[in-house]
């Protein structure tokens, strides 16, 4: 059996900055990838992720805080600009929130840890950006250090950090197909091929912790939403940030967007329909197909509000979100204590995290070396279902 002394299960953005943390260390590390590097079969397919510190929790926004260094670190290994820092507009009905927070609870947070933001009318919104249409009664609120996250050159950094670190073992194509942890300290990782041993395991599986949890008897209950994506092309010169809208009726109508940039289909924006198009319990039952439905709704706020833009779809694609249903915003902990080595063993799933990546490897690396760190995960416990 190889021997390792930490292994990590996911070669997804969480378990490539796992490993870029452990990389320092100088533990000799295994990563193994089930697909390749950088694949499109997880969570992080396409190009693009929003960073904003707008949250209606205030240890959420603190998060986001506390990931802004370990990104200006993660900045100084590649010339690729990571977070292009546009600034983030939520606008919409304030009585209106969603998974993700509402305008008015966020503003509070904002305030309350002193995040400067200016708040804006219906008709400020329409003066400052290229938005038509707004109903008078929304309101409005941009936050300068939002911005446009390229997760392609985020993980592309990660992964050559890991590459050129001689202690880091990358190996893609290889699924784990079985996990043991022994009464004497030993964790027993085996895929097809090999067999791996090690003391220390962290887990990013994403969308497949289920299938990850089932070794040790666990599972958990989470949603995966299989969600649509789109580009609209650009038919005059605009400028936007990073936005979301909250409107009624919330399950057909809250959107996001972005800025155009020359690393996601120049001359296109994306824009996207904050809504499932279907929830599944196992990502072997996504479709890959985007839904007409939710891109239909797509369609119809772009012609009636972004005038700028073509409002035919171009460009669509699909991604897996994993969301805690009990309203966890993460799912950051050890394994239960009736699994023999739990401390050890680390996992990392669900929620809107690309914002987090360099942060939450921090953390999953901190926990595996030393069983402490020195963040609040306290909120991101899971609710373990033993099977
Ligand atoms: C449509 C959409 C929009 C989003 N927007 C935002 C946003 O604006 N802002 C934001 O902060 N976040 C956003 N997110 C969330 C963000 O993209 C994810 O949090 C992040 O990409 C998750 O990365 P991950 O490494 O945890 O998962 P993944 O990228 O899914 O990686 C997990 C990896 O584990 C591998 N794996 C699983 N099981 C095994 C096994 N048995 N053996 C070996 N390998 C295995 C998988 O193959 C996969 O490559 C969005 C997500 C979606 C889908």
């Amino acid at each position: 059996m190889k021997k390792f002394d930490v292994i990590v299960i996911g070669g997804g953005p969480m378990g490539l900055a796992a490993s870029a943390e452990l990389a320092k260390s100088g533990r000799s590390t295994l990563l193994l990838e089930q697909y390749q590097f950088l694949n499109q079969k997880g969570s992080s397919a396409g190009l693009s992720r929003q960073f904003r510190l707008q949250y209606a929790q205030k240890y959420m926004a603190q998060l986001a805080l506390d990931a802004i260094p370990y990104w200006d670190e993660l900045q100084e290994n590649t010339s690729k600009l990571l977070i292009d820092n546009v600034g983030s507009l939520w606008f919409g009905d304030p009585e209106i929130s969603s998974q993700e927070g509402g305008i008015q609870a966020a503003m509070k947070v904002m305030s309350e840890l002193d995040i400067p933001y200016s708040k804006l009318t219906a008709g400020q919104i329409e003066e400052q950006f290229p938005f038509k249409n707004i109903p008078e009664n929304y309101i409005g609120f941009f936050q300068k250090d939002g911005g446009i996250i390229n997760l392609q050159a985020t993980q592309e950094a990660l992964y050559n950090i890991c590459r050129n670190a001689s202690n880091v073992d990358l190996c893609d194509r290889t699924a784990v197909t079985n996990i043991e942890s022994l009464e004497t300290g030993e964790i027993i990782v085996s895929t097809a091929g090999e067999t791996y041993v090690s003391e220390k395991l962290v887990i990013t599986p994403g969308a497949f912790i289920n299938d990850i949890l089932r070794f040790f008897g666990l599972s958990v209950n989470i949603d995966i939403w299989e969600m649509s994506s789109a580009y609209y092309r650009k038919k005059e010169e605009i400028k936007f940030p990073t936005w979301f809208v909250f409107q009624k009726p919330q399950n057909t109508s809250l959107f996001y967007g972005f800025p155009e940039e020359d690393w996601a289909h120049p001359g296109y924006i994306r824009v996207a329909p904050d809504i499932p198009d279907r929830i599944i319990q196992d990502p072997s039952q996504r479709t890959n197909i985007p839904s007409t439905k939710s891109l239909g709704f797509n369609e119809e706020w772009v012609k009636n509000h972004m005038e700028g833009l073509n409002p035919q779809s171009e460009f669509t694609s699909t991604c897996l979100i994993t969301l805690s249903n009990n309203n966890k915003e993460l799912l950051l902990d050890t394994l239960p204590d009736t699994i023999p080595n739990n401390r050890n063993i680390i996992i990392y799933s669900a929620g809107w995290a690309a914002k987090f990546i360099p942060l939450i490897g921090k953390i999953m690396a901190e926990l595996a070396l030393t069983g402490q760190t020195s963040y609040d995960i306290s909120q991101f416990k899971i609710d373990y279902n033993t099977n």
